[in-house]
């Protein structure tokens, strides 16, 4: 099956994605890792994705949509995925059921709900790692040891495009995406909502729990 992880940027879907495939076993598929892969070794997909994502704006349908089918066709992504950010828009979301209406492999989606005041204040305090991926915020999941990850030791960097001009723009551009790709979902009786707001590990028994009633379980 695929489990649709959704939510806006800042809800919380990396980190919940994470360790929900941790959990699973299930392959953990982000759109933005995968476009931030290709910009760190400097591909054509990753120079053309770039200015979208430094604009927080989408990346054009036809290069992302070209780029997720590349990697669900993977032999790890054969059975079950984690989908992180991706589909973010109607098109996108069109073109995934369209991949999969001949195997009839399962689609659902859950929505991790996030307020708009809390969205902004965890995008500007998040701070990644480069090498790994790992996501920490200042107060509330910091590093062990200040600017260092704890996972792989690399020094902590801020996502270009979580410069605070950058996430008003993003959350100005993406969060009616979103909601039409959250009323899809729910119009095909394939969408939970799960409360994103709390502890890491408080979120995560909640998705934990749609997943499984998804059919996502270990
Ligand atoms: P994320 O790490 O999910 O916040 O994604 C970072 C950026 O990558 C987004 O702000 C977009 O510019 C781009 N991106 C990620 N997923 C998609 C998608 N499904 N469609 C278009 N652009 C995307």
């Amino acid at each position: 099956m695929i489990l649709v992880l959704l939510g806006a940027p800042g809800a919380g879907k990396g980190t919940q994605a994470e360790a929900l495939s941790a959990a699973t076993g299930a392959a953990h598929v982000a759109t933005g890792d995968l476009f931030r892969a290709e910009i760190a070794a400097g591909s054509p997909l990753g120079l053309a994705a770039q200015q979208f994502i430094n604009a927080g704006q989408l990346v054009p349908d036809e290069v992302t949509i070209n780029m997720i089918q590349a990697r669900l066709a993977k032999p790890d992504a054969a059975s079950r995925v984690i989908l992180d950010g991706f589909p973010r828009n109607p098109a996108q979301a069109a073109a995934l059921d369209a991949a999969y209406a001949a195997s009839g492999r399962e689609i659902s989606a859950v929505l991790l709900k996030v307020d708009r005041a809390i969205l902004e204040e965890r995008l500007t305090a998040r701070r990644v790692c480069p090498s790994c991926g790992r996501s920490y915020h200042l107060l509330s999941r910091p590093p062990q040891s200040a600017g260092v990850c704890d996972v792989c030791g690399s020094a902590l960097i801020t996502r270009s495009d979580d410069a605070p001009e950058t996430v008003a723009a993003r959350l100005a551009n993406q969060l009616a995406g979103l909601d039409s790709v959250v009323e899809l979902y729910r119009a095909s009786g394939r969408l939970t909502e799960v409360n994103g707001v709390g502890a890491i590990d408080e979120v995560q028994g909640r998705l934990a729990a749609a997943a499984a009633a998804a059919g996502l379980t270990a």
